[in-house]
Parts: C-alpha cells; sequence; structure tokens
C-alpha cells in the first residue's frame, strides 16, 4: 500500500503554479541558477552541504544537508518538482532511491553515470563510435603493459570516479610510477573496478562543445569554444573557438549533440574535446572526446553574457521541459577568465578598482572562501577584437585574485 501523501510534503508551487526545481549541491553552479530562475519565474531550492555554501547565500530555500545521506535527500527531493545536480558525486543508491519514489531527475542515473564513471564513458562512447583517445582499463600490472607496449610511454592514467581540475589524472612513465601515483590516490574501494589508462594525446588545443537537451529532446547547441587549461585548472575560455575549421566545428558540434541524444541526457551536457593536427596536409584538423559533464559547466560561463541564452538559463528550461532559448553569439568574441584564489582574502577593493577602470567588465563572483587555487569567480568580457577581450578579461580577473597589482 502506498503512503498517503502528506500535504506538507507537496512541492510548494509559487503563485501562477510555477514549479520548485531542486539542485543538489550547494555550489557555485547552483549559486548561478539563481538570477535565470528570478527572471524566469521559477523558484530554486537548494540542498546545500553547509548554511555558508555558495548558492546557500543566494537562495533562500536552502536546507543544509549531505547528497550522500539518503533521508536528506528524498525529504528534499519532495519538496521540488523536478531535480538536477550541482555535481555528479551524488552515489548511485541514492540516485536509485530517488528514481524508485518517482522523483524526476535531470538528468537521469542512466544518463549521469556517463559523467560519473570515466571507464563507462570511455565504453559507451566507444560502443557508439565517437572518436576516443586509444584507451583500456587496467586492473594488474600486466594490463598496464600491455597498454603501453601499443601506444607507448608515457601514457595518462585517471581514477574513473571523483576527479576534478585533474586532480585524479596522472601522466605516468612506467608501470612503477603508475603503482605509487595509485597507492597515493586510491582507497581499494573507487579502483576495484579498475584504473582508465589513456594514450598521451599530443593535441593542438582543447575544445569544449556544450548543448543542452529537454525530455521531449529538444536540443540546443552554442558555440565551439577553446578551454585554456593552467596546471590541469581551466583558466580561460574563447567563444568561439579562434580560427576553428568549420567542419570540424560543425562535426563537432553535431557529436556533442549526438551524445546528448544517444545517452538521454536532460539539461546542460560539456562535452570536452582535444584538437589534433591533421593527419596528412590538406586535410581537416580532428577531435578526440576527453570527457562529458551533465550540467552547467565552467567552459560555458561565457554564456552567461555572450549568448541570447545563457546555460545557467537553459539547463532550468531543460530540466522543466520548457522551449529551449536561442543560445546565439550575441558578440563577435566573448572570454570569460576564472579568478583562482590568492593570498588575499579581501576582494572588494579590488572589485570595485576593476569596474571602475573597465565599466565593460561582467565579473561574476561565488561568495566563496578565499583559497590559494579555488574557483572563487568569473569574468567575462565580449568584444569586437578577440585580443581586446583577451587582455581585459585575464587582467581583471588576475587583479581581483591579487595575482597583479597594476
Ligand atoms: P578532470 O576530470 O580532472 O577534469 P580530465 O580527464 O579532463 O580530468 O583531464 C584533465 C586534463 O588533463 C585535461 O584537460 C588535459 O589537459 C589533460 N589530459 C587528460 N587526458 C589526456 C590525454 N589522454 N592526453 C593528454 N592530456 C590529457
Amino acid at each position: 500500500m502506498s503512503a498517503r501523501p502528506d500535504p506538507t510534503d507537496a512541492p510548494r508551487r509559487t503563485p501562477g503554479g510555477f514549479p520548485v526545481v531542486g539542485v543538489i549541491g550547494g555550489g557555485q553552479l547552483a549559486r548561478m541558477m539563481q538570477g535565470p530562475a528570478v527572471e524566469l519565474g521559477v523558484q530554486v531550492s537548494v540542498l546545500a552541504e553547509a548554511p555558508d555554501a555558495s548558492a546557500a547565500l543566494v537562495v533562500p530555500s536552502a536546507p543544509v544537508g549531505s547528497h550522500t545521506d539518503l533521508e536528506a535527500v528524498r525529504a528534499f527531493a519532495r519538496q521540488c518538482d523536478v531535480v538536477t545536480f550541482d555535481h555528479e558525486h551524488v552515489p548511485a543508491d541514492v540516485l536509485a532511491a530517488l528514481q524508485a519514489d518517482g522523483v524526476a531527475l535531470h538528468p537521469s542515473p542512466a544518463a549521469l553515470v556517463f559523467a560519473q564513471d570515466k571507464l563507462a564513458m570511455r565504453e559507451r562512447l566507444a560502443a557508439f563510435g565517437v572518436p576516443c583517445p586509444r584507451w583500456a582499463r587496467a586492473r594488474s600490472g600486466e594490463d598496464v603493459e600491455t597498454f603501453a607496449a601499443t601506444v607507448g610511454w608515457p601514457v595518462v592514467a585517471k581514477t574513473p570516479r571523483g576527479g576534478y581540475d585533474g586532480k585524479g589524472v596522472r601522466v605516468v612513465h612506467g608501470a612503477a610510477e603508475l603503482a605509487d601515483w595509485l597507492a597515493e590516490v586510491a582507497t581499494p574501494g573507487p579502483l576495484a573496478d579498475g584504473v582508465l589508462l589513456e594514450e598521451r594525446v599530443a593535441f593542438s588545443r582543447e575544445l569544449a562543445v556544450l548543448v543542452a537537451r529537454s525530455p521531449s529532446g529538444q536540443a540546443a547547441a552554442w558555440a565551439v569554444v577553446e578551454t585554456v587549461q593552467t596546471d590541469g585548472i581551466c583558466t580561460e575560455v574563447l567563444a568561439p573557438a579562434p580560427g576553428i575549421d568549420p567542419g570540424l566545428a560543425a562535426e563537432a558540434t553535431a557529436t556533442g549533440l549526438r551524445i546528448a541524444g544517444e545517452l538521454g541526457v536532460t539539461g546542460v551536457l560539456a562535452v570536452e574535446m582535444f584538437e589534433v593536427p591533421a593527419a596528412e596536409a590538406g586535410s581537416a584538423p580532428a577531435y578526440l572526446v576527453n570527457e562529458l559533464a551533465m550540467r552547467p559547466h565552467n567552459s560555458g560561463h561565457w554564456s552567461m553574457d555572450g549568448a541570447v541564452t545563457g546555460q545557467f538559463e537553459q539547463h532550468l528550461r531543460a530540466v522543466l521541459d520548457l522551449p529551449l532559448g536561442d543560445p546565439s553569439t550575441r558578440a563577435p568574441w566573448t572570454v570569460m577568465a576564472n579568478v583562482l584564489g590568492g593570498e588575499h582574502d579581501e576582494l572588494y577593493s579590488a572589485y570595485r578598482h576593476v569596474m571602475a577602470r573597465d565599466p565593460g567588465l561582467k565579473v561574476h563572483l561565488y561568495g566563496k572562501a578565499v583559497r590559494p587555487g579555488r574557483k572563487i569567480g568569473h569574468v567575462n568580457v565580449s568584444a569586437r577584437s578577440l585580443t581586446d577581450a583577451r587582455t581585459r578579461a585575464t587582467h581583471a580577473a588576475d587583479y581581483i585574485a591579487g595575482a597583479i597589482d597594476e
């Protein structure tokens, strides 16, 4: 017998019958959904890890609870019409229980697993012919030697789950180095299924394709962008990717849309890619897919100011199965520069300074405590010239971070 619905558990609709979107995780992505939610007239509610989590500071409905605590997540989901995510760390058993409860999860657990587990992702993408680096699942030293004999050292080793900003990724030059690294990063649990090995790709640059797909199958793609990484952390995004071969851009976009469709992704999907030089003179450069994220993503922050519909608005539209907005660019170039925490934790005077110096900046700060290297905000600049946009965005980001003082 099913339990009688408790009226206090019913989703709290806003006046006009507008729905509540629940976001599990109170990081900056959930925070940045709040502005578009206000404009769309929908309500966001956040299950935050702490009262001072980035999103909890700006979203009025932000109960505190862990994404690993099934009862907390369940109670939260009962208050929402649909549930989506700020990160990919919700455990499979929690997702399965929510699904059994009838919660509308976007993306679904069946899709999300391919953003949670890099081995599952490689297997699935290979099955429908998406270009990927050569890869193998290694469970033993012998597996490692066999793979390295095929692709050559060094190889790139990745923990299948839980990595971000390059943590969980290591270029290794021999079996002993791999064993040392695994001993350092792995508890026995997460690596029971093996470690992902990939050839080290000699890429010319990194690209990202961002698409959104709704439950009824409508999809939209933003311009292909270039992502610039420094020490494994994304520092800049150039939109669109400068000088990209039009055929490559079209193919990469088609692949992003195809992945979204094949995996049944709902919401925003980011497909990170490597651009590789043309195999022979006269042919076009090619791409290999690196990894997937099924949520708004750092490579799409530029779209908040540089596209007709930004990724946070589009994610809300998609998970609610509303018609999607126009993803076209608003300017010839938009550059996003991440503000990475430095030594200073007082940001406000630098913030005032950059605004006074350049009224065209769009500064987005996340309300997070400053720690060295932590992403605490970003700056978007749109301009007619790429050099202009890039110089201004990186200057402002570095100035706010305290990396430069003039
Ligand atoms: P994370 O999940 O931490 O973002 P990624 O798989 O995206 O990890 O890897 C982080 C970075 O490491 C990439 O942006 C890229 O610069 C580099 N990298 C990852 N895989 C490879 C590879 N197979 N060959 C060369 N570089 C790689």
